[in-house]
């Protein structure tokens, strides 16, 4: 199996960046990524401020995937995510939801142990290892890494786990696929701004589907498949990541207009991702068990 250092990283998801590696379709990969702060907070002394913000958000590639068109779309599988022994949260004043009851800057070391995150004395939660970002890259323009969008990026969208599958577009040869962000544990909306923030490797496999067509980015797991989508309000967001998933249901399992509209009212659920990047980021997810009966491979 091929690895992908985590010394090879990007900042701006560009069609013009330099692929670190080029892998068939089909290939597995093991991709080695950083912590969203570069490793630059590491003890409870460090605080934001003495961090130098350029360097955040690195997201090791990108990498090529040998036959990926304009037009296809990449499915990669999360086969494996592995993270570190300690992960780290920080916070400042006025950033995140409730960030003007911030009176200090503060930095909080999580200690994974056994497969929990050891948040005090009085809480360990299950850890549930998490990419926050994935992306490929955009066509006509540069996207930074801490952004999400229609390539995905920043998406910080926990459903993203091992076991999972992130269909993405490939706007460029190549597709140029960048990863980054893990977090051992998040929960939805992201409000303070970070998950525990942790540096890892994920592995993965490639896939080029040809002449499909999806409301992309589209998540699956195990359990439910979900539309994601990033705008500049959650409002935006939610209409979008709704409308992607009646797209779905139409286009691909033909139900008429008037019954998908039902069916996501009844049995969809509409949830936030995460409202602290430059654009916030929701989706819509349906349990695979309600569409069982339906002919649809994804
Ligand atoms: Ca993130
Ligand atoms: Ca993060």
């Amino acid at each position: 199996m091929k690895t992908l250092s985590r010394e090879n990283f990007v900042y701006q998801m560009d069609s013009s960046n330099k692929p670190q590696i080029y892998v068939n379709d089909g290939d597995i990969l093991k991709v080695e990524t950083s912590d969203c702060f570069n490793g630059q907070i590491s003890k409870e002394g460090d605080i934001l401020t003495n961090t130098d913000f350029e360097s955040f958000n690195p997201a090791t590639g990108p990498i090529y995937v040998e036959g990926a068109k304009v037009g296809d779309i990449l499915k990669v599988h999360v086969l494996e995510i592995n993270i570190n022994d300690y992960g780290v949260i920080s916070v400042m004043p006025d950033f995140g939801v409730t960030g003007e009851y911030h009176r200090e800057e503060k930095t909080k070391i999580i200690p994974i142990i056994k497969n929990k995150a050891v948040f005090n004395d009085k809480i360990s939660l299950d850890v549930e290892p998490m990419i926050g970002v994935i992306g490929t890259a955009p066509a006509n323009k540069s996207i930074m890494t801490v952004v999400p969008d229609n390539h995905g990026g920043n998406m910080d969208c926990k459903r993203i786990t091992a076991d999972s599958a992130v269909f993405l577009p490939v706007n460029v040869e190549g597709g140029l696929l960048s990863i980054g962000d893990l977090h051992a544990v998040m929960g939805d909306g992201e409000v303070c701004g970070c998950g525990v923030e942790i540096k890892g490797d994920v592995t993965i496999r490639v896939e080029v589907l040809k002449n499909k067509s999806l409301p992309l980015p589209l998540v699956a797991t195990k359990e439910s498949i979900m539309t994601i989508s990033s705008k500049e309000t959650l409002d935006e967001a939610s209409k979008q990541a709704t409308i992607n998933m009646y797209s779905f249901l139409v286009n691909e399992l033909k139900l008429s207009n008037e019954e998908a509209s039902m069916l996501l009212s009844v049995a969809g659920d509409l949830k936030v991702c995460q409202i602290v990047n430059p654009l916030k980021t929701a989706r819509f997810e349906i349990r695979k068990s309600v569409l069982s009966h339906y002919d649809y491979k994804l």
